[in-house]
């Protein structure tokens, strides 16, 4: 099986709970905040009351993955990447222990997914570890491996912890998009020992404008002799806090290069939903339902989204009910356009939202699948 009965069970378990009884004070639609000086301000095109339907999933707003951030230090300095960007001035802030463990109750996210910075440079990651598998959670620890040897010994083996390895092509590809020789063969390294001392490994793989989906199925395929237990794909999102545009990509470029997933899905243990995939390649629209993967940092509640920063926000209460959910997707904020990432619509993808006949059929199918 793709995933251990009881995390699929656990997930399922939880979804439908929130789907029959929704927490009422999170389905409100909060007013949007007006700014004339901001150029890319809200247009409020599909606000209700003007004869949009919207799916009945949308009013059941809950989270699914907490994207908990540390801290934004990191050990490299990526050329895709928005974080070391973005809270450049804030990079030296870390969260404590109890702030960490603190938003992983607040939220109740069945899956935890810690990122950043490079989580492995966060000195308390083996207790926070330890402390989310103790309240029943699932990790997905994200890294970029250089830390992964020296620190495997602060965890613990367990069908609920996956170490998520950014690797964004074979190694001359990923030597450059990390802007540093060396890590690729470090990250083998690491997934190497990791697997060796029994650990669950994921690898995590971002496609940019320049990627070869031939070399991301060469990949995969180089990746089977470690027996790594999933590969998770997303298209890169150019957001505001990144300023090389030239990388990221349109939804057109999107759909051109998932135009063969299928085949890579049918041949490797992608942790990428049936239904996400055939949004990525065109075979259906999905809203965007990033309320599904909150983010907390060293600023707080990062709303709207993963991507864009409009506000932080203290308490998961507040992120809830303050965020006016109805701006943002495609058609509601130009910055959302050409949004196609997993925070924002893998959520959707498994809510249901947009089904179509034959869905849970192919879910459970990938769900069972080695
Ligand atoms: S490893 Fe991750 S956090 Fe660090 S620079 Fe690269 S993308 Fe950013
Ligand atoms: S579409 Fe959703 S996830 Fe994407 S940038 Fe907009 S609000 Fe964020």
């Amino acid at each position: 099986m793709r995933f251990p009965l009881s995390m699929t069970a656990g997930i399922a378990g939880y979804i439908m709970k929130n789907k029959l009884r929704p927490r009422p004070e999170w389905q409100k639609d909060a007013a949007p905040k007006e700014n004339g000086s901001n150029p890319f301000r809200i247009i409020h095109h599909t606000r209700p009351g003007n004869g949009v339907a919207h799916h009945p999933m949308i009013r059941k707003r809950f989270p699914l993955v907490l994207m908990l951030e540390p801290l934004h230090a990191c050990n490299l300095t990526c050329t895709g990447c928005g974080r070391i960007r973005e809270y450049e001035d804030t990079i030296t802030r870390k969260l404590s222990l109890e702030q960490c463990l603190g938003a992983v109750d607040e939220c109740g996210a069945p899956v935890v997914s810690i990122c950043g910075g490079e989580p492995l440079r966060y000195p308390d990651i083996g207790k926070l570890c330890a402390g989310i598998l103790a309240r029943g959670r699932h990790i997905y620890l994200c890294t970029n491996a250089m830390l992964v040897r020296k620190r495997l010994h602060e965890f613990k083996p367990d069908p609920r912890f996956f170490i998520n390895v950014h690797l964004d092509g074979l190694e001359e590809s990923h030597d450059i998009a990390v802007e540093r020789k060396g890590v690729f063969q470090e990250a083998i390294e690491a997934i190497r020992t990791a697997k060796a001392a029994g650990f669950k490994v994921t690898t995590n793989t971002t496609v940019y404008k320049e990627t070869d989906m031939n070399e991301i199925e060469r990949l995969f395929e180089y990746l089977e002799q470690f027996d790594v237990d999933g590969h998770m794909l997303s298209p890169a999102y150019g957001y505001s806090a990144v300023n090389d545009r030239e990388i990221f990509l349109t939804r057109e470029d999107v759909r051109e290069k998932f135009r063969h997933i299928d085949r890579l899905a049918r041949r490797f243990r992608l942790v990428t939903t049936p239904t996400y995939l055939d949004f990525l390649q065109g075979g259906r629209d999905l809203p965007c339902t990033a309320w599904g993967n909150p983010t907390y940092n060293t600023m707080g509640w990062k709303g709207p989204c993963y991507l864009i920063t409009d506000g932080h926000y203290k308490t998961f209460e507040e992120f809830m009910t303050r965020t006016p959910w109805e701006s943002y997707g495609r058609g509601n904020d130009p910055r959302c356009e050409h949004c196609m990432t997993h925070c924002g619509y893998e959520p959707s993808a498994a809510l249901g939202i947009n089904g179509k006949p034959g869905d849970n059929w192919k879910l459970l199918s990938w769900v069972l699948q080695r």
